[in-house]
């Protein structure tokens, strides 16, 4: 008998108490510091407890605080990644409709830059019917009870013709099925209509996230469109028009020069008439290549096997959808701390930045399809065509059966040792490892933020729990 792995702990010192978290079991309370000691002690193989420690040291057993042995901590983290894995409950399928963008952002490398939109892949309503066919079969083999479409891009609304055909076709394939319908919609915003919601809704229209990076002058320098011009009135007009439709969040990624301008977004958004109905609001870093700075007067080299160019073509917007995934800056880390704290304070839903995964690469029934009908791991690394891992065709190629092998043993979290965040995080976002580490099987590590996210639900929660034990 001894602690488990996976416990976390956040001194209340105001309170004389410790709250205590298990990651994998979820369990949290807040206990005197003697039952925190006796977690310390039993650790020790101190046994010698009085009957109400041992009632207190039952509650924490029951609680998942105290297991067997190490060893089954590491048995049950396997399961629970074979079972995340394998499970058949939900079938995901992320749809890129187009690479093209009316965008010319300038952290990505995409967008309406050069002539790069003329030669971006856009899904023609062929391939559209056969990404239709093999959702099909997939519903078929997997019987989920749930389906999650997501559209992304590029910028998806680009393509309507598409996104409504696959809207309507999936609707209808899962209604045969008894399957519930969800739909996303991940866009820039500038295209966004009732019209286009209307037709939606009826189809599983669940959500529409939105992009704005920081206030109306920040967001106009990093997200304008190609003659410099600002996008950000004709966004918050747009969602203006269909917050009271739909499910509307607002995403934002934000580096060291933009970050600042974030507290002046959220008191602008809590000014509009439509805050209330804001589902949720949460920002996260940029993620850059990794490059490195080039001295005057040398002959750049490129290392065979180097990344190249990551996220080559799927919009850097929602790569790390979990928020996980960032450049290694511990100032970022304490920024989407401090970011979290300004949304919670003007009365906004967020996430908590400790439940952050694991994310959709560690499922086998969540897939991301390219413009061409390529199949890839995630979004995030959807557009790079060395990553894609299989063709909705069914065509056997060498080099996608290779990918999927490498995506297949994708185990970050194998080289986090003891860490007891794994259940949450599982080695961080593999994508921002590919980028900045190139090598998406090593850990992309943000542990300061897990940590200062930890203390900020611990005195959430000590506002809102009754303590529940004392020894
Ligand atoms: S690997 Fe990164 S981009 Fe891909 S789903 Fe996970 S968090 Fe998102
Ligand atoms: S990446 Fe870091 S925080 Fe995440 S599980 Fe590994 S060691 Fe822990």
């Amino acid at each position: 008998m001894q602690p488990s792995m996976f416990n976390v702990r956040v001194p209340l010192e105001d309170r004389n108490e410790v709250f205590l978290m298990n990651t994998f079991t979820d369990a949290q309370l807040i206990v005197s510091r003697d039952v925190a000691d006796v977690l310390d002690r039993v650790g020790a193989g101190d046994h010698a407890l009085s009957a109400e420690e041992t009632e207190a040291l039952a509650t924490l057993q029951e609680n998942g605080f105290i297991v067997e042995s190490r060893e089954s901590d590491r048995r049950q983290l396997d399961q629970f990644f074979r079972e995340f894995r394998e499970s058949c409950e939900q079938l995901r399928v992320t749809v890129l409709t187009t690479l093209q963008c009316n965008f010319a952002c300038d952290y990505c490398l995409q967008g309406d830059h050069g002539d790069y939109n003329r030669h971006a892949v856009k899904m023609s309503l062929e391939t559209a019917e056969r990404v239709a066919s093999w959702t099909e079969g997939r519903l078929d083999a997997v019987s989920p009870e749930s389906m999650v479409l997501t559209f992304f891009g590029g910028e998806p609304l680009l393509n309507l013709p598409v996104l409504y055909y696959l809207a309507e076709r999936v609707a209808a394939s899962c209604s045969a099925r008894g399957v519930r319908l969800m739909i996303n919609i991940i866009t820039n915003g500038l295209l966004l209509t009732p019209d286009i919601v209307d037709r939606l809704l009826p189809f599983g229209l669940n959500g529409v996230k939105v992009t704005l990076d920081g206030d109306r002058e920040t967001h106009n320098r990093m997200r304008p469109l190609r003659g410099g011009q600002g996008t950000f009135d004709r966004i918050v007009n747009n969602i203006r028009q269909v917050a009271h439709k739909c499910r509307i969040s607002i995403g934002g990624n934000f580096d060291e020069s933009s970050v600042d301008s974030y507290p002046a977004l959220l008191d602008f958004l809590r000014e509009q008439e439509f805050a209330d109905k804001l589902a949720k609001v949460a920002f996260k870093p940029i993620i850059r290549e990794a490059r490195a700075q080039k001295p005057k007067g040398y002959i750049p080299l490129t290392a065979v096997g180097t990344s190249g160019k990551p996220l080559n073509g799927s919009c850097m917007t929602a790569a790390g959808t979990g928020t996980n995934a960032c450049s290694n800056c511990s100032f970022l880390d304490e920024k989407i701390s401090y970011l979290r704290e300004e949304t919670i304070a003007r009365g906004f839903r967020t996430v908590d930045g400790v439940h952050m995964g694991p994310c959709e690469i560690h499922k086998r029934h969540a897939h991301t399809i390219g413009p061409d009908g390529s199949m890839y791991a995630c979004p995030g690394f959807a557009g790079e065509s060395t990553t894609s891992t299989g063709h909705i065709d069914g065509r056997e190629e060498e080099w996608r059966n290779r990918a999927a092998e490498r995506f297949e043993r994708l185990a970050a979290w194998k080289e986090c040792n003891d860490c007891a965040f794994i259940p949450v995080c599982a080695g961080g976002c593999s994508v921002a490892s590919h980028s900045e580490l190139s090598d998406m099987n090593k850990p992309n590590c943000h542990k300061p933020s897990f940590e200062s996210s930890l203390a900020a639900l611990a005195h959430q929660a000590a506002r809102e729990m009754a303590p529940a034990l004392a020894g």
